[in-house]
């Protein structure tokens, strides 16, 4: 499910507007009806509509279904894709976009650019992706979900991704900048630096360990476990200091799967993420520690504040992160990383890469300031677009 922006600048204000009818049509049916493609669309010429809907066949957008009653489309990812750059870049977030630098399970990792050429990473969710392989796990996913239900979840994964990285981010913990979030979509600071993972050797593993523990403590104190804290989700940034030393900078991404410290299996989460660092330092740089813990409950003792209400109340409430929580417990999205190695699958950043063709996503519509989505029946493509099936 490669993201392939070559197309989406050749989209019309028309194509927008049935890309985005098929949306709105897919919240609440599993296969959108061409009659009701057309009349959310509202545009008058129906032969219109039927250009439309081929062209954004062709490239792959929606996907024509045979349902047993009638024959319809149902957006593909690559459909929400585009909605979601598309509202990126109306908003200015995203110019241009780049190349892939990871896949993860659920979610793909790319390059992208600000109109002011500032690197930004544009991490899209995938959630379902895997189940949709099998096909077994479709039937039972599509039996017993509503349609579009892998969008929602998405759309929830990246939700609570933003809303973690903005409020760790506000609390002083090394995180990338929040820069925005559309749907399955969030936009962020590109972090010059690789995954522990890549890491072979440190002069000194005392001084990163102990940060990294500390960064687990602090999380505790702020109401927060990460809950998939392993050498991938941490990048670590070599800077030279004036003194000739080399110090290591730890960025902690990946949030999905965040629990609060009063979660059922709090302290299990905590732990794992403990013996996660403490396994990996002893494998790759021998380095073990003598102290045992830390430990959930002297971490929780001093309070500094509680990010996991903050975060319920700004907009990823409660019930979203129990939907999220069964879905990603459902498809094994979560977290344990000591059993599966889940960064097998993961492309590695490479310099040159980075450096690679950006490729604009501007439509002419757009720049001529012409976008006809606006004002139209059919808006809801804004950042706030609701998020309900
Ligand atoms: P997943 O949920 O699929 O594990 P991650 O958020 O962990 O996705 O990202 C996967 C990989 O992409 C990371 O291991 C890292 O190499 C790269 N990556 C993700 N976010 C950034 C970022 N902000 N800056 C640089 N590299 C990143
Ligand atoms: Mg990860």
């Amino acid at each position: 499910m490669k993201l392939n922006v070559k197309n989406i600048r050749y989209l019309t204000s028309d194509d927008w507007r049935v890309l985005t009818a098929t949306e709105m049509g897919s919240r609440n049916h599993e296969v959108v009806p061409t009659p009701l493609i057309s009349s959310i669309a509202a545009i008058r010429s129906g032969t219109g509509v039927h250009r439309c809907i081929s062209n954004l066949a062709k490239i792959g957008l929606i996907a024509k279904v045979k349902n047993a009653k009638y024959d319809g489309y149902r957006l593909t990812y690559g459909g929400l894709d585009y909605l979601a750059l598309h509202t990126h870049q109306k908003s200015s977030t995203v110019y241009s976009v780049g190349n892939q630098i990871g896949v993860g399970k659920e979610s793909d990792i790319l390059v992208c650019a600000s109109e002011t050429g500032k690197q930004l990473v544009l991490k899209i969710h995938r959630l379902g992706r895997i189940s949709f392989r099998t096909v077994k796990a479709n039937r039972d996913y599509l039996r017993n979900r509503q349609g579009g239900s892998w969008m929602y979840m998405s759309r929830l994964a990246a939700l609570k991704e933003f809303e973690f990285m903005k409020a760790l981010r506000e609390a002083g913990f090394p995180v990338p900048e929040p820069i925005g979030q559309n749907r399955h979509t969030v936009i962020m600071g590109l972090i010059n630096a690789f995954p522990l993972r890549q890491i072979d050797k440190v002069g000194d593993p005392a001084t990163l360990y102990g940060e990294l523990l500390s960064i687990i403590v602090r999380l505790a104190q702020h109401g927060l476990i990460h809950g998939d804290f392993n050498e991938f989700n941490i990048l670590v940034e070599e800077r030279e200091e004036q003194d000739g030393d080399v110090s290591l900078i730890p960025t902690v991404i990946d949030f999905p799967q965040m629990v609060s410290i009063d979660h059922v299996n709090a302290e299990y989460y905590f732990d794992r993420d403990v013996a996660c660092i403490k396994r990996f330092f002893d494998r790759r740089f021998g380095f073990t520690s003598d102290e045992p813990g830390p430990f959930l409950k002297d971490a929780t003792k001093k309070i500094v504040k509680r990010l996991d209400v903050d975060v319920q109340a700004s907009g990823f409430s409660k019930k979203m992160a129990k939907e999220l929580e069964i879905y990603m417990k459902e498809h094994g999205v979560d977290g344990d990383a000591g059993d599966s190695e889940p960064g097998q699958e993961e492309d590695e950043v490479e310099d040159d890469e980075v450096e690679g063709e950006f490729e604009d996503i501007g439509t002419q519509d757009i720049d001529d300031g012409n976008t006809s989505l606006e004002g139209g029946p059919v808006v809801d493509d804004d950042a706030s677009a609701p998020i309900d099936t």
